[in-house]
């Protein structure tokens, strides 16, 4: 027998018992992002290597250690790790900074990262995502926030806890750096390898970090003085405050947590997550935040922006099991050609409906019947001589006799 290739590690089939669930995540996102004026867009899943480098930013985990790059015609390529890099791409490139604002994108789709697979973590796992141009006011944090909260609340989940914090800008943040570096100092030789390499390029990092060891030096006073200061600007603290009240009002629970930082170098002001106590240690469903440099950083005008990723994978996990779908009828004939012209019939209805494709006896279509549809659909020869049709319901086996033309499921 030959070799059998089996799927890559850290990449998983979707079968078609699963497929109903991914179209509910796929139907509510359509459903719910159209309520609230978005449309898709839907970008290659390789881009040039730079975009990402630029995008995501090179002192990222994503850029520096998980991308699929390739070279292709001298020049390199890389699967896209997520999705707001192309989005933003797409928006520069299609001049879409001269629609009137705000400009709101989803997306749905593969990702590729090159991590460890583990539960809640895939080398290919897929993405739904928002992105919105052109307003910088708090409203349109709040609106991508409780829009996030509708959208899983439609799945069923609605016991999510959502983080936030600020990140203040650029300005702000360089004294605030600066003062966690200082504060970090003396601690340096004790962290871990990874926050040792952040330490200069990109000293915020190091607060996310999940070694147990770092974050007991974090959880120390001295240290526990500097991260919970409120180091932002007046501005960006009004904008805080204000993301805050609407949230408030809009009833949207929320914890603030001054550790969440995102991996991703682009994030001002707002960030978050949202997370359940039902995934273990890959917990977040959702991730987001206010990126107003990135646009300009890609090449366009000054943009502010705000979006988010959620995994869907994560979400199905959180979701019960549905029920396979069963088909409207079976039909179930001695005669094939009049069994395949009736399905035929009933399909241009709008009905699901299958027959015996292999001919095999009465009985065992009948079998078949009663396990995959709700009524067996019978055409004996009486019925194909009257042009009438024997319906029975499966699950209460009661039988009508009728004309095949009035036939409704
Ligand atoms: P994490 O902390 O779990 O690594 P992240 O900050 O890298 O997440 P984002 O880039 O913000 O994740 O992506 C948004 C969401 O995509 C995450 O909250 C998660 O649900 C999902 N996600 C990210 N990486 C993976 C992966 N390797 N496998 C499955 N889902 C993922
Ligand atoms: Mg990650």
């Amino acid at each position: 027998m030959a070799k059998i290739i089996k799927v890559l590690k850290g990449t998983k089939d979707i079968l078609p018992q699963e497929a109903e669930m991914w179209h509910k995540l796929e139907k509510n996102a359509l459903e719910i992002f159209t309520k609230y004026g978005y449309k898709e867009i839907r970008t290659p899943i390789f881009e040039m290597t730079e975009l990402f480098a630029r995008g995501v930013g090179d002192t990222t985990d994503i850029v520096n250690k998980e991308m699929y790059t390739f070279e292709k015609s001298e020049r390199s390529l890389t699967l896209r790790p997520e999705n707001t890099a192309g989005v933003v791409r797409s928006f520069i490139e299609n001049g879409m900074a001269r629609l009137s604002a705000p400009v709101k994108l989803w997306y749905k789709g593969p990702m590729f990262r090159y991590e460890r697979p583990q539960a809640g973590r895939q080398r290919q796992f897929h993405q739904v995502g928002v992105e919105m141009f052109g307003i910088k006011e708090p409203s349109a944090d709040a609106e991508v926030i409780v829009m996030a909260t509708e959208y899983l609340k439609s799945l069923g989940l609605n016991d999510l806890e959502v983080e936030i914090n600020s990140l203040g800008c650029p300005t702000c943040r360089e004294e605030y750096k600066k003062r966690i570096k200082e504060v970090l100092k003396p601690e340096f030789e004790n962290l871990c390898e990874d926050c040792q390499n952040r330490y200069e390029k990109n000293p915020l990092r190091l607060l996310d970090c999940k070694v147990e060891s770092c974050k007991e030096i974090f959880s120390k006073p001295e240290i526990q003085k500097v991260i919970q200061s409120d180091f932002i600007c007046e501005e960006c603290a009004e904008h805080y405050k204000t993301l805050k009240s609407y949230l408030d009002k809009l009833n949207v629970k929320y914890v603030e947590n001054k550790l969440l930082v995102r991996g991703l170098d682009y994030y001002n002001r707002t960030v978050f997550e949202i997370k359940s106590n039902n995934l273990g240690s890959q917990n977040a469903v959702c991730g987001g935040g206010r990126y107003d440099s990135l646009v300009r950083n890609l090449g366009g005008e000054d943009t502010p922006a705000v979006g988010w990723a959620m995994g869907m994978e994560r979400l199905n996990s959180l979701l019960p099991e549905i029920e396979p779908q069963k088909l409207d009828g079976y039909v179930v004939s001695n005669s094939p050609a009049d069994a395949f012209l009736f399905a035929q019939e009933l399909r241009a209805k709008g009905y699901n409906v299958e027959f015996d494709l292999a001919n095999k006896k009465f009985t065992k279509q009948l079998e078949k019947a009663s396990k995959c549809a709700k009524y067996a659909l019978i055409l004996g020869e009486d019925e194909i001589k009257s042009g009438t049709v024997s319906v029975k319901n499966l699950e209460t086996s009661e039988q009508v006799t009728i004309n095949r033309n009035e036939i409704e499921l």
